[in-house]
């Protein structure tokens, strides 16, 4: 079943398809669409009375007495510098100093969404790497690290006790997001092509008639943190497909995304795929820099339809008003000397580092746990996801948890256990480890001794 939805804005793309020029009218869902996204609490956040304002400072020769912003005279920072390395030529330094105006808005309250410049990089960088040209219909805020904005973005949407679609195993750290608010977590199984979009169609071609179809899918769609996978193409367009026919919306949390070291070329995200689906705006999208700037910074960005995105304002407004405006202003100042060049140029370098990384970490675990060990080869992110044959006997599945937990441990290896990732937190035999931080010697020994230790259980 389609859901009937009357599109109001359009605007024209222009694609190219078997070598031909050809243009496409996007039809954008109207804002009146998400009505029915916004939860109970989205909808009764009201502006804040002050931040609401900030916009109308801008108007020319304006005396404002507005808001209780400290005088920066006040402030005890003359400037701010640093030293980057250019990204195509890493073994030149530049120095960036950040003064002035820039100094003043880094130091100063600052809009909500965040600082308007750093605001349209981003939006610049969408349209890059993602083809979103056009934000008239969806637009971007700026969070502290994309964990802030997903909870923003999943309070905004579910009600308490709202059944959810997730995948499964799934990033532990978006779980209690979902059990603060008693969510009905509807798994939806992953293999090594990313999520079995077949599944989620029987899933919801059998949902009981009269229960609330759930409003949200949630993916990683690029080196899933836990499962390293990567959703193929086809799956991609099969949830798309879903998620109009059955009315929800997609969220693409994806700090994986620049961290594709694949064979294949990098399939598009739901973002970009959605420019092919009838009428626009079924995915929010979450970028991270953790992986690429800091994770420190706490850097992070949503990406998606206007309605929603203004809600989550409201929402940061009344818990954490912005983010850091100093971070900003570092990030900025970083990305204006690099450009969108520099910066891509530097996101290939950290993906050949996590191949790298990868490789290496491959090795060792087929070196060492060949023949007790099954898994799928990452082609992004930083974690393997592998399975421990904990028995002779294939058909036995295992728990790898005390396993992991206590005998490796005490082995002197730290990795995560399979169940940690699982909704229900069910048994399983596989663990995750991160291959992000060792080096080939550390992965080496970490394999021969989690061998030693699998010996031992498996003679019992
Ligand atoms: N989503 C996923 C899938 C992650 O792996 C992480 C970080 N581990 C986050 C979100 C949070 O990222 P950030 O540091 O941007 O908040």
């Amino acid at each position: 079943m389609a859901i009937g939805v009357s599109t109001t804005a359009t605007d024209a793309v222009n694609g190219e398809v078997n070598g031909q020029q050809k243009t496409q009218t996007l039809k954008h869902l109207p804002s009146e669409f998400y009505q029915y996204f916004l939860g109970v609490s989205a909808k009764e956040r009201k502006p804040s009375p002050i931040r609401g304002l900030y916009p109308l400072e801008a108007k020319p020769g304006v005396i404002s007495l507005l808001a209780g912003k400290p005088n920066d005279a006040m402030f005890p920072f003359e400037s701010f510098s640093f030293t980057t390395a250019e990204p195509s030529d890493p073994s030149q330094l530049i120095p960036v100093s950040i003064t002035g105006s820039d100094l003043a808005s880094g130091l100063q309250y600052g809009a909500t969404a965040g600082l308007p410049r750093l605001n349209e990089w981003f939006v610049g960088l969408q349209e890059r790497s993602h083809g979103r040209k056009n934000n008239e219909g969806w637009r971007l805020t700026i969070g502290n690290g994309s964990q802030d904005v997903l909870w923003k973005a999943i309070n905004t949407i579910v009600n308490d006790g709202d059944a959810v679609l997730i995948e499964s195993p799934v990033y532990a750290g978006v779980l209690p997001i979902f059990k603060s608010l008693h969510c009905e977590e509807v798994e939806v199984a992953t293999d090594a092509n990313g999520v079995c979009s077949s599944d989620l169609r029987v899933i919801l071609e059998n949902w009981p008639a009269g229960k609330p179809k759930p409003k949200v899918f949630y993916t990683v769609p690029y080196g899933c943190n836990p499962t390293g996978m990567t959703a193929t193409i086809e799956r991609r367009r099969e949830v798309l497909q879903l998620a109009r026919e059955h009315n929800f919306l997609i969220l693409e949390d994806d700090p994986y995304f620049y961290l594709y070291f694949g064979k294949a070329e990098r399939p598009p995200s739901y973002f970009k795929l959605e420019l092919e689906m009838p009428e626009v705006g079924r995915v929010i999208r979450f970028d991270s820099f953790s992986k690429i700037l800091s994770a420190g910074m706490r850097m992070g960005f949503a990406s998606g339809p206007k309605p929603i995105l203004d809600a989550m304002d409201l929402h940061t407004a009344a818990v954490n008003l912005q983010a850091s405006s100093l971070v900003q202003a570092i990030t900025l100042a970083l990305l204006e000397k690099w450009g969108y060049d520099g910066f891509f140029a530097h996101t290939q370098a950290v993906a050949s580092f996590y191949r790298e990384k990868r490789d290496a970490f491959e090795k060792a675990l087929q070196t060492h746990l060949g023949d007790l060990a099954e898994w799928s080869t990452p082609e992004a992110g930083m974690f393997f996801w592998f399975k421990l044959l904990m028995s002779p006997d294939p058909s036995e599945e295992g728990d790898s948890k005390e396993l992991i937990e206590t005998k490796a441990y005490e082995g002197g290896v730290l990795a995560l256990p399979g169940t940690v990732f699982l909704p229900n937190g069910r048994k399983t035999a596989y663990v995750r480890a991160a291959f992000s931080l060792s080096t080939e010697e550390q992965v080496n020994e970490a394999m021969r001794r989690l061998r030693a230790v699998m010996l031992k259980e498996r003679e019992g």
